[in-house]
């Protein structure tokens, strides 16, 4: 038993599904940025994108379900070819899906995605941006040189197409830690992005999730070298919050990656830990599950989890308790 399954039992507590509400895919690992903070290792030369072939199966699975949240991410979901084409499908359903792009914001302004923020607001897409601060030491620190920058131009060109302001277009930013620590509580937070976007840009958007950077994929590898890794984990255990066990987002996501295979969440895709079944088919892709029989399945858990049950909790949704 790892010790995070260990601490549940030390409060009777077990990790299952509820009924699967958000179907998030993970599009692929190609991304324009390469921040210190990815769980995902993304970045431009990556391959590993979806074709159209796996974005007909999922579309073809989730119409006959009624999840009704798509939600996109990736490395830079809109830099795969059929970005586009995804969105068209899904808003070609009944009924009708709230849609979520995950986005760097710099990828709005780069050449050859022109038009990209008028083809969201088009659909109806919610834009959930990274924005790791309002000063440009610490968002360029994480994510590059002149990210900050491109980040509030995107930001600004989002609201004047109506993100933030109308409410079918909603903008939401999210703040993670530039270091070794957890994320300072949400709602202060919130008040002061607002105060500083709003003054010194400008910029409005609707809320702030501020998440946790869970140990795995380049965040672990920058640990590691600084040798924090232990004390950062160390910290995380320290910080469990059995409150947030119930709001945790592997209970009502269904995680999909770039070959449509199946995971509890986007770290456990990371970490390789495919759902499979007890018999020959072995690994399972989303359109071999029954959306319906997924109550009360197991979720697959390991020490990463405590990054997700420390202090207020972290979902892609922002804190929990
Ligand atoms: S954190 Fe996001 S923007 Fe940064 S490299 Fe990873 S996928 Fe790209
Ligand atoms: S990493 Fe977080 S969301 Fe994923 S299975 Fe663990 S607790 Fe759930």
């Amino acid at each position: 038993m790892n010790r995070f399954a260990q601490k549940l039992a030390e409060h009777s507590a077990s990790l299952r599904r509820g009924c699967p509400e958000v179907l998030q895919v993970n599009v692929g690992k190609l991304c324009n940025l390469t921040c210190v903070h990815c769980h995902v290792n993304a970045g431009p030369k990556r391959k590993e994108i979806m074709s159209r072939e796996t974005i007909d199966r999922i579309i073809g699975w989730l119409a006959k379900t009624s999840i009704p949240t798509v939600d996109l991410t990736g490395g830079a979901p809109e830099m795969i070819a059929d970005f586009r084409y995804f969105i068209q499908r899904v808003r070609g359903l009944q009924p009708w899906r709230r849609i979520i792009d995950r986005c760097n914001l710099t990828i709005l302004l780069e050449r050859g995605y022109e038009g990209l923020a008028e083809f969201l607001a088009r659909n109806k897409t919610e834009v959930i941006a990274s924005m790791p601060c309002y000063s440009p030491e610490n968002v360029n620190a994480q994510r590059g040189e002149g990210v900050f920058d491109g980040s509030i131009a995107a930001l600004q060109l989002l609201n004047s197409l109506g993100y933030g302001i109308d409410p079918e277009l909603p903008l939401h930013l999210v703040y993670n830690p530039v270091g070794a620590f957890l994320p300072p509580p949400q709602a202060n937070l919130e008040i002061d992005y607002k105060r500083e976007l709003k003054t010194q840009f400008g910029i409005v958007f609707n809320n702030l999730y501020a998440l946790t950077n869970l140990p795995i994929g380049r965040f672990a590898s920058y640990l590691r070298r600084n040798n924090k890794l232990d004390e950062y984990m160390g910290l995380l255990i320290q910080a469990f919050n059995p409150a947030t066990i119930d709001g945790l987002m592997c209970r009502n996501t269904i995680s999909v990656g770039w070959r449509g295979e199946v995971y509890d969440c986007d770290f456990n895709q990371q970490l390789g830990m495919q759902w499979s079944d007890n018999n020959e088919s072995g690994r399972l892709f989303l359109w071999d599950i029954d959306p319906d029989a997924l109550e009360g399945r197991q979720i697959m858990s390991a020490e990463h989890c405590f990054g997700c049950t420390a202090g207020a909790g972290s979902t892609c949704g922002g804190a929990i308790a």
